[in-house]
């Protein structure tokens, strides 16, 4: 078959030359393109004649599929944004640019928050979808020369090169951050999502790519401990913080596992009659290492590294089982109080935990609570709405813990099962400072009332205060004026010694010697553990 033939028409200059070419090495191969077709020639020249063979196959098929798969190594099939790989060498260039144009690059990496969750409770479609989503929002923010990427999972990254200023470099991650808040909607309804970014720049944070990018990543985790939905800058400081993360975080989880946790138990008292009806389990971690490792240090350490979920199965079976033998051994009736974070709050398990909990220790549901925040309740209200209602039907309360600290919005009161309010110690420590001092416990109460809700006053450390509380109708107070948390053996020594005459109504000397009452039962105080450390 002729070449024409396969061309089906005259032979153009490009098959000429080439073929002149062959003809002169006697051999060899050569790719010709002709418009958009490819051919691959094989010419080889018969040994005893003056003829030459040439093998013209059209491979333009078999060079699309390899294009393709090319494209494909360095496109993410979700989202069509270009991957890591590609990402890192476009970075390697811009640096080398910006270097030497003396020039800054800001690199953004962003992460969804609570992807993970929605992927597991509203399923892989749902996550799917966010991801893609998440991907046209952030190209449409950008300008043309800046580059995004998807980085894998659920984190994206892009490059800015040359920004005007660091506060145009934050006005993009505003504007980032109030494109990802918008509702998304599913089947099943609509979810909002929100994401944390961390932002580190060239030359001041970084040398190299990679160094920018592990910076990045670390203010990226810093906003996600902060709550997320938001930016951070990476500051040198995130470095050594990020080191005693990891290695608290390591540390933690040996912990867990050889259940060198402890939990103690800070007393709650009826105002209405002196008594101690209840306590609340707070967790305490002495570690051989670091001494005393304070729950608000390492609370969001676990809750961002899960572990909260294995801790906190530990801290409701404890608390559960430890009442339910104080109860048994008549120190009570106890109610106890156990705090649930957000994570676990979100939890699918939740309600099968909770009950298996009370079943396999036999603490009857009433002398259960749990305190969550505001902000935990309020994160996704619909789904709170259920969880709330499950456990109510459960038979155990709920308190919202430190009150008036966090979500603004009331509506929740009045649609949710709550029975009990924390009015947090900042507001508590207001009291008797001037007139407005104790305006706002004062309005808790108020409010707490209206709604039918039990009021409980946190941090209380004054007679003075416990005297004021009691007479604005507050039902409990705990705090250091009637204990401590306390380890479990000194909290049942603490009920046997309790002296209700000294704590009820009836008696209203302020002037009392508390501190001698207060000294008996700092053992087991956070000073003592840090004196350890
Ligand atoms: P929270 O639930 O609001 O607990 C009250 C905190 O105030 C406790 O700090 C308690 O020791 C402290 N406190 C109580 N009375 C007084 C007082 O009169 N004066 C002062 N200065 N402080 C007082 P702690 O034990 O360090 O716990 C801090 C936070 O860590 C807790 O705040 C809670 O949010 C979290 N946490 C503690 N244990 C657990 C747990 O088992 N699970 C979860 N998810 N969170 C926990
Ligand atoms: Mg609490
Ligand atoms: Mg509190």
């Amino acid at each position: 078959q002729s070449i024409s033939a396969v061309l089906g028409g005259k032979l153009s200059d490009i098959w000429i030359n080439s073929l002149r070419d062959l003809e002169k090495s006697g051999c060899g191969q050569v790719e010709i393109s002709v418009g958009d077709r490819v051919f691959d020639v094989h010419a080889s020249s018969n040994a005893d004649s003056e003829l030459m063979t040439v093998h013209v196959h059209d491979v333009t098929h078999h060079k699309a599929a390899a294009l393709e798969a090319q494209r494909r190594a360095y496109l993410d099939s979700l989202t069509g944004l270009p991957t890591r790989e590609v990402f890192q060498e476009h970075l390697t260039q811009t640096l080398a640019l910006a270097k030497r144009g003396d020039r800054m690059t800001a690199v953004f990496i962003i992460g969804l928050d609570d992807f993970k969750l929605i992927n597991e409770t509203k399923g892989h479609a749902v996550g799917d979808k966010l991801l893609q989503t998440t991907a046209a929002r952030l190209s449409r923010c950008l300008r043309t020369s800046d580059t995004v990427a998807r980085l894998g999972g659920d984190e994206f990254a892009i490059i800015q090169p040359e920004p005007s200023c660091v506060d145009g470099i934050a006005q993009l991650a505003k504007r980032l951050n109030a494109a990802l808040r918008e509702p998304v909607s599913t089947p099943d309804g609509d979810i909002r999502p929100a994401a944390s970014i961390g932002i580190a720049m060239f030359p001041t944070d970084a040398e190299d790519a990679d160094e920018l990018l592990h910076h990045a990543d670390i203010a990226l985790d810093r906003c996600k401990v902060e709550g997320g939905d938001g930016h951070r800058f990476f500051i040198a400081e995130m470095n050594a913080e990020v080191q005693r993360r990891r290695v608290l975080e390591n540390d933690l989880r040996i912990a867990i596992e050889q259940e060198k946790l402890q939990l103690h138990y800070q007393p709650k008292l009826d105002l209405a009659s002196g008594c101690i009806t209840g306590m609340e389990a707070l967790v305490r971690w002495i570690d051989p290492e670091h001494g005393f490792v304070s729950p608000v240090e390492f609370i969001p350490i676990a809750e961002s590294s899960r572990l909260i979920i294995p801790l906190g199965d530990w801290v409701l079976r404890e608390a559960c089982k430890r009442t339910k033998a104080w109860n048994d051994a008549g120190l009570g009736p106890l109610k106890v109080a156990v705090n649930l974070s957000a994570v676990q709050f979100r939890h699918p398990t939740l309600l099968d935990d909770l009950s298996s909990a009370l079943t396999e220790t036999g603490l009857a549901p009433h002398l259960l609570e749990l305190e969550i925040t505001e902000t935990a309740a309020m994160d996704n209200a619909e789904q709170a709405s259920s969880v709330f209602a499950g456990i109510s039907k459960l038979g155990i309360s709920l308190a919202i813990d430190d009150f008036g600290t966090g979500y603004s919005s009331l509506s929740y009161l009045k649609n949710f099962p709550v029975h009990r309010i924390k009015i947090d110690k900042a507001f508590v420590d207001d009291i008797g400072q001037g007139p407005k001092g104790s305006a706002i416990a004062r309005a808790v109460t108020t409010l707490g009332h209206s709604f039918d809700m039990e009021v409980t006053a946190e941090g209380v450390e004054t007679a003075e205060q416990m005297v004021y509380l009691r007479g604005i109708q507050c039902h409990e107070v705990q705090g250091y004026l009637i204990s401590k948390p306390l380890p479990p053996d000194d909290f049942s020594t603490f009920m046997e010694d309790f002296d209700t005459a000294l704590y009820c109504p009836a008696n209203t000397q302020t002037d009392f010697d508390w501190s001698a009452q207060r000294r008996k039962w700092q053992r087991g105080s956070v000073s003592d553990f840090k004196a350890l450390a």
